[in-house]
């Protein structure tokens, strides 16, 4: 497989994979895009998420489509209510189907789920948000975590790399991570107040680039790439989609790009059966 994320089609399903998971082995995981699923406009057609007003029926058939595709049982799955928060859930065997036919059953203020079990499917959903997929094949532990402005700028994926050492004793170094198509820096403009929280909080990273007087475009992929970095993630370790979801509104949901009206991707992530 080429080095980078690749998109691979399954039918009219796209779902794009990182060359450095699809490698080592012990785990399946991809970004889906929005083609492929029975979701009417502005939600067609593969949303994967309740809360943005799509008929629930259309959410369940597309969740078990991409579950068919990742050899995944949709009861097994969990999802978050994300919140753009930094909360952390690591997954058990009690926690396997919450949000998986509802939204009310999804774990509760969260933005990164993390677990050891295999089987289990954890998913986290987007439409421009940064996914950042995190995969320690040592002691095979994975994280599927959702960055937006206020998530990176928290660094959340220092804070799944915090919770992994922490639970599982995961070492930076051992892990791998993918950072997957979300806006990138030719469309996400923002306005002074987010200029100057990064600046603050990254100073000498060049991830804003002036657009006119008190608006910036930032680079959500450099400053994640940066976090994990410094949280010791090793440079050959990460790969980065680099492909802009409001560029390429095709084939993915775009907040932006459909003025907030519209469905989500989904990051999936599942450790595999290791043979006894
Ligand atoms: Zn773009």
């Amino acid at each position: 497989m080429k080095k980078g994320f690749n998109p691979t089609n399954y039918g009219n399903t796209c779902i794009f994979e990182a060359s450095l998971f699809k490698n080592a082995g012990g785990v399946i995981h991809g970004f889906t895009t929005r083609t492929g699923g029975v979701s009417a406009k502005p939600y067609d057609s593969l949303n994967l998420a309740f809360h943005v007003g799509d008929s629930p029926e259309a959410v369940i058939e597309n969740r078990k489509r991409v579950c068919h595709i990742l050899g995944a049982e949709i009861d097994n799955m969990v999802t978050a209510k994300q919140v753009h928060g930094t909360n952390v859930a690591v997954i058990e065997e009690g926690h396997f189907g919450l949000g998986a036919y509802s939204y009310d059953t999804s774990v509760p203020d969260t933005d990164g789920l993390v677990t050891d079990r295999p089987g289990l499917l954890l998913a986290t959903f987007y439409a421009d948000c940064v996914p950042v997929f995190i995969y320690d094949p040592v002691k095979k532990v994975a994280a599927t975590v959702h960055a937006g402005w206020k998530g990176t700028l928290a660094r959340i994926g220092a804070a799944a790399l915090n919770k992994m050492a922490a639970v599982f004793g995961c070492d930076p170094s051992d892990c791998l991570v993918g950072i997957g198509p979300s806006i990138g820096p030719c469309c996400y403009e923002v306005d002074a107040a987010v200029i100057g929280l990064f600046r603050r909080e990254f100073p000498g990273l060049d991830i804003l680039n002036n657009t006119g007087e008190d608006k910036a475009r930032l680079n959500l992929w450099e400053a994640n790439r940066n976090i994990m970095a410094e949280a010791g993630i090793r440079p050959d370790n990460v790969e980065l989609a680099e492909i802009c979801t409001c560029c390429h509104q095709n084939l993915f949901f775009s907040y932006r790009g459909g003025q907030g009206q519209t469905g989500r991707m989904g990051a999936f992530i599942m450790l595999t059966e290791v043979p006894a």
